[in-house]
C-alpha cells in the first residue's frame, strides 16, 4: 500500500491546535471545521509554507518505507537474494569450467580428482533449509582410476525436529529406511564426524574443498553439513561454509565435451539436457554389493548414500572412458560382478554406429555377448527349431512382435491346436516377450515344461 499522503490544509490544522489553547480542546473535526474558513481566506502566499511542507513530509515519508512485494518481503531484500543466488550459480558455474580447463590444459584430465558426496536426511524444517543428517558418503573419483576411494558414515543426530516425527518416519519408510533417532545408527558425534570428513575432503583434495552432487540435492547437501558444523566449537567459524557443494551433472556436461574435444570426437550432439538424461537414468541402480552393509541387508541399495556415489562414479566412467580409450577395471569403472540377466543385446552392429557415445558399458565392443548368443541360437538343439526363432534378435523391450493372424500366436485356453504349432509357438514367444536369458537355455525346454496349460497337456495325451 503507498503511504497516505500529506496535505498543506491538514498541516494548517495541526499548527493551529498547537497554537490556540481552545483548539486543543476541540476534537478534529471541529478543529477542521473551524480552520476550513479561515483557509478559504488565505492567500496563495500564506498557504505556501504548508502545502510545501505537506510536500516534503510525503518525500520524507517515501525515502524511509521499504517497498514490499506481495508476500510482505521487502522488493530489496528480495533482489539482492535473487542476485546473490544469480552470483552464486555464476561462481560455480565458472570454477566448475575452470578446474576441467586447467587440467585438460595440462594435460592431466585423466588423472583430475573429483569427490562426489551425498546425504540422506531425516527431516527438514517446515519453513527453513534445515535438514537432519542421517548418513553420509564420498567418494574419491579419476577417469584413469576410477574410484580411488570412499567414506560412508551413519549419522546418529540424537533427535529429529521437534513435532516432525511422522514425516520423518514416512520419509525414512519410503526412501532409506534407516531407525530414526532415539534408535539411529552410526556417528554419535557430530563435531567428530565433521572435522573426519573434512579431514578425508583434504585428503583427497588439499585446501580447496569441493564435492559434487546432483543439482537437486545441493541445498539439502550444504544444509547437511551446516547441520554437522555448527556442533564444532573449533570450526564454528566456517559454519559449513569450508566445503564447497556444486552440480554434478554440470560437471559430467563439461567434463564430456572437453573429453570429446580430446578425443576428436564430434559433439554437437552433446548439450544439457541428453547428459542430464544419462545421468539420471541410473543405468547402475540395480547393482548388487555396493551399499553399505545397513543397506544391502534391507534392500534399499537404490537410496544408500555410498551406493549412490559409486553409481554416479560408474555413470561418469560407462560415459567417458570408452572416448579416452582408458580400459575399464571391474570394481573401480564398473560393477564388480555383473548379472548376465542385466546385459542387453544389440540386434548388430549397425544399430551401435551412430550414436556408439551414448551406449552404455554393456554394449562397448569389449563387452559385447551377441557372438555366444549367436552361437547358441545355431547349435542344432532340436528338429523342430523354427527360422523365426533363430534369425531373431531382440532390440526393442517395448515393441511385441507376433503375427496376429497367426492363430498359434495366441493359444487359446480351451483351444485345439496341433503338437507341433504349439512347440513353434511357445519359443517364438519367448523370443518375442525378450525374457531375460537364465542359466538353463531355452531350447532345452520341452512342452511340458509348460505346464501352466493344462487343457494342452491332456490333448496330447
Ligand atoms: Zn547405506
Amino acid at each position: 500500500m503507498a503511504p497516505k499522503k500529506h496535505s498543506g490544509f491538514m498541516m494548517f490544522v495541526n499548527e493551529w491546535r498547537d497554537r490556540n489553547a481552545e483548539g486543543r480542546r476541540m476534537t478534529i473535526a471541529q478543529a477542521v471545521s473551524h480552520c476550513g474558513s479561515i483557509w478559504e481566506k488565505m492567500t496563495v502566499q500564506q498557504r505556501g509554507p504548508y502545502n510545501s511542507g505537506a510536500k516534503d513530509a510525503d518525500v520524507r515519508e517515501r525515502a524511509k518505507t521499504e517497498r514490499l512485494n506481495c508476500h510482505g518481503q521487502a522488493v530489496s531484500q528480495v533482489e539482492l537474494a535473487q542476485r546473490e543466488a544469480a552470483e552464486s550459480l555464476m561462481h560455480m558455474k565458472r570454477t566448475i569450467e575452470r578446474i576441467v580447463m586447467d587440467a585438460k590444459r595440462s594435460h592431466d584430465l585423466e588423472n583430475t580428482k573429483f569427490v562426489f558426496a551425498a546425504f540422506n536426511f531425516f527431516t527438514k524444517a517446515v519453513n527453513a533449509d534445515i535438514y537432519v543428517p542421517a548418513e553420509f558418503a564420498a567418494c574419491e573419483y579419476s577417469l584413469k582410476e576410477g574410484i580411488r576411494s570412499i567414506y560412508s558414515s551413519l549419522i546418529d543426530p540424537g533427535q529429529i525436529i521437534f513435532g516432525q516425527g511422522s514425516d520423518a518416519k514416512h520419509h525414512s519408510s519410503t526412501t532409506h529406511n534407516l531407525p530414526l533417532p532415539p534408535n539411529a545408527l552410526g556417528e554419535k558425534n557430530m563435531a567428530k564426524l565433521y572435522r573426519n570428513i573434512v579431514g578425508y575432503l583434504a585428503k583427497c583434495q588439499g585446501d580447496q574443498l569441493i564435492v559434487f552432487t546432483p543439482s537437486e540435492n545441493i541445498t539439502m547437501v550444504k544444509s547437511c553439513f551446516q547441520y554437522l558444523a555448527c556442533e564444532d566449537e573449533d570450526d564454528a567459524r566456517d559454519g559449513g561454509q569450508r566445503i564447497q557443494v556444486f552440480d554434478i551433472q554440470y560437471l559430467l556436461f563439461i567434463l564430456k565435451k572437453e573429453v570429446l574435444d580430446i578425443a576428436g570426437l564430434p559433439d554437437e550432439s552433446i548439450n544439457k539436457f541428453v547428459t542430464d538424461a544419462f545421468f539420471t537414468k541410473d543405468f547402475f541402480e540395480f547393482t548388487p554389493e555396493i551399499a553399505c552393509q545397513f543397506h544391502e541387508e534391507n534392500d534399499r541399495t537404490k537410496y544408500c548414500t555410498q551406493s549412490m556415489v559409486t553409481r554416479w562414479a560408474y555413470t561418469f566412467s560407462d560415459f567417458m572412458c570408452g572416448d579416452l580409450a582408458i580400459t575399464v577395471q571391474p570394481g573401480k569403472h564398473i560393477p564388480p560382478k555383473t548379472k548376465p540377466s542385466y546385459r542387453i543385446i544389440p540386434s548388430d552392429a549397425s544399430s551401435l554406429a551412430p550414436d556408439s557415445s551414448f551406449d552404455s558399458f554393456y554394449s562397448l565392443p569389449g563387452s559385447r555377448v551377441k557372438k555366444e548368443n549367436q552361437s547358441r541360437d545355431t547349435s542344432p538343439t532340436g528338429s523342430r527349431r523354427s527360422v523365426a526363432s533363430s534369425s531373431y534378435a531382440p532390440t526393442d523391450h517395448t515393441a511385441f512382435t507376433a503375427d496376429l493372424n497367426e492363430v498359434g500366436e495366441f493359444p487359446s485356453l480351451g483351444g485345439r491346436r496341433p503338437t507341433r504349432a504349439a512347440g513353434v509357438s511357445a519359443e517364438r514367444n519367448t523370443g518375442a516377450w525378450n525374457l531375460p536369458r537364465h542359466s538353463r537355455p531355452l531350447q532345452k525346454l520341452s512342452d511340458n515344461d509348460f505346464s501352466v496349460n493344462g487343457t494342452e497337456k491332456k490333448n496330447q495325451k
